[in-house]
């Protein structure tokens, strides 16, 4: 209880810090716009900017975006902007590149060129975004040419703008509110799975922690979060990025197969998610460092070795659901948002579609959603795990009783009554009377095993003092029983219940032609209080005056006090000083 309180006052202030941090932002709306570029081209690197003046070998639409070009190229042209403030500053998405170089040039032919490489460009706090500064732009400026040496992603050439000043430019503060929300949430299943994972030592809880860690970087680093804290590298914010989301993305994989229940999943199915998982974590793991070698394609190879995952667990989930796991439909439920925005991610990714980047925003609030519904889902498996443990245990409970008991009269048992003697001498049972029918085998011959094993059954019943404190009936075996008794008179009460046989197998056995008697052997411990004796000496010593009763006729009871002197050391100290005392 203490720790759900802990949990929800540190979710409380994770939130509260994320809006304070997002708040500063927000308050300045004046935006200013930006804007995106005319036409783009993909060239070889020693095209000079100079030949790309005329307008003839641009592509003017939004198709054809490649990024494995050495060099691509994007024109903003000055009509865009006249009416606005003159641009000072380019943006665009983060993702590697080698170098950007900008060319404004002037109607009268002059042309201001400044060139900067991947380390100059300045992530800011509004998104996943960079920025470097452009060379002067006047009034006579007629166009800007912007060259991009080895971009690794197309998002990086499609959401490339300019602005006056890109800290009041579209890339919104609403965003950031929205991400800082979303890493807010992320703590709460982070800290539930530590809180299960003490109960549950299971598997797919630390999968599940390690998952929603690798979501928390994704979501601070590709969200741009990142840069309200410190200064990240370009380089380091696109390698981290991509690279959470391949470890996030695989180890969804590989906790699906943990996490559904035994029989949810074909063993082939369940294979081919885990290998799917590995494959995610290495594959798109590796082409998420963009190293200049992979440049011509490693976008494309990323994002499609994205794809089988995409396919497998999809697969998997419809699979369980169809095998009616519960599990399986939290699932479907957590994930087909993040598919399906992770799809759309994907596809704009490849620029096979151009959209907003406001899209990105899907993605988030779909990761928030997801750790939701699969918090809820493993608190869900942990109270089903809870239960079914409960109900072993309960099982487990009902053996053991089982194991104490005769299954014939339902009288304790020998193991029974051997591992609760000791305990029994020094609750003041003291008196042992060990029973045994008398010519019990002649019953057998004479009417069979079932009026034998019934009358055994009447002889319990005598033994057995319902609601009686003061003794115990046990079956020792065969038709040998044995009653504990303390308290008053217990020779006497003995005595009695040994009398009570006959009758009471007559009553309930119909048809036996002679009356069923028993003998007794009793053991009454004088001195018990103060000295323990084995049961097996009791049994040894009350053995031998049935014996004795036996010899005398049968029907009869035989018995002896024996005061014991016990020789341990330490007990004889304990005695001489009790002596003394006395
Ligand atoms: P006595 O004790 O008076 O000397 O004679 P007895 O005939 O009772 O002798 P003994 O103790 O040797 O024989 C015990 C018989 O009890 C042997 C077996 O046929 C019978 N018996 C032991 N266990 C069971 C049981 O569970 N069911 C039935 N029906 N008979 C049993
Ligand atoms: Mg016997
Ligand atoms: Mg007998």
């Amino acid at each position: 209880m203490a720790r759900l309180r802990l949990v929800i006052r540190l979710f409380m202030a994770a939130m509260l810090l994320a809006m304070f941090v997002a708040r500063p932002a927000a308050a300045d709306d004046r935006s200013l716009p930006s804007f995106a570029p005319a036409c783009h081209a993909a060239t070889s690197l020693d095209q000079t900017a100079q030949a790309m003046v005329p307008r003839g070998s641009w592509t003017c639409s939004n198709d054809g975006w490649r990024a494995g070009a050495p060099v691509v190229w994007l024109r903003f042209e000055a009509q865009s902007w006249n009416d606005a403030l003159p641009p000072r500053q380019f943006f665009s998405r983060i993702a590697r590149f080698e170098a950007i170089s900008f060319h404004a040039l002037d109607t009268d032919g002059t042309m201001r060129t400044a060139r900067f490489d991947e380390a100059a460009g300045r992530p800011f706090p509004a998104g996943p975004v960079f920025q470097l500064p452009l060379p002067e732009i006047t009034p006579q400026t007629s166009l800007l040419l912007v060259r991009i040496e080895g971009p690794h992603s197309v998002p990086l050439l499609t959401e490339a703008r300019i602005t006056h000043d890109q800290s009041r430019a579209e890339w919104s503060q609403t965003n950031m509110l929205l991400l800082a929300f979303v890493v807010g949430m992320l703590v709460l299943p982070l800290l539930f799975d530590i809180n299960f994972f003490i109960v549950l030592r299971e598997r797919f809880v630390v999968l599940h922690a390690v998952m929603v860690g690798a979501m928390m970087v994704y979501v601070t680093f590709a969200g741009g979060l990142i840069t309200a804290f410190v200064t990240v590298p370009v380089a380091a914010m696109a390698i981290i990025t991509a690279l959470s989301s391949t470890i996030g993305i695989g180890l969804s994989a590989i906790f699906l197969a943990a996490f559904l229940e035994r029989g949810a999943q074909s063993r082939l199915m369940r294979r081919i998610t885990i290998a799917v998982g590995y494959f995610t974590i290495i594959v798109p793991g590796f082409f998420a460092f963009q190293f200049d070698a992979t440049q011509p394609f490693d976008d494309q190879a990323y994002l499609i070795a994205f794809l089988p995952v995409l396919v497998i667990i999809s697969a998997a989930v419809v699979e369980a659901l169809l095998r009616g796991s519960r599990s399986a439909r939290f699932i479907a439920m957590a994930w087909a948002p993040v598919i399906i925005a992770t799809i759309e991610r994907l596809l704009r990714g490849l620029g096979w579609h151009v959209g907003p980047p406001s899209l990105d925003q899907m993605l988030y609030i779909a990761v928030g959603i997801e750790v939701v519904v699969i918090s809820l889902a493993i608190a869900d498996r942990f109270l089903a795990l809870r239960r079914e443990r409960d109900a072993a245990l309960t099982e487990a409970r009902m053996l053991e009783q089982l194991s104490t008991r005769d299954s014939l009269t339902g009288l304790m048992n020998r193991r029974a009554i051997e591992a609760r003697f000791d305990q029994l001498l020094a609750q003041g049972f003291h008196t042992f009377a060990l029973v045994d029918l008398d010519r019990f085998k002649s019953i057998n011959d004479l009417h069979g095993h079932q009026i034998g094993d019934a009358a055994l059954v009447a002889c319990a019943g005598a033994l057995r003092t319902e609601g009686d404190r003061n003794s115990i009936a046990v079956r020792l075996g065969g038709e040998e029983f044995v009653v504990l008794l303390r308290g008053e008179r217990t020779l006497e009460r003995a005595e009695a219940l040994r009398q009570a046989i006959p009758q009471r197998i007559a009553t309930e056995v119909s048809g036996l032609s002679l009356p069923v008697t028993a003998s007794m052997g009793v053991i009454v411990l004088a001195d018990g209080d103060r000295h323990k004796m084995a049961f097996s000496e009791f049994y040894a010593r009350a053995d031998a005056l049935m014996y004795e009763a036996k010899a005398a006729g049968r029907n009869r009871l035989a018995y002896a006090r024996l005061t014991v002197f016990n020789t341990a050391p330490k007990n004889r100290r304990k005695r001489r000083a009790a002596d003394k005392a006395a």
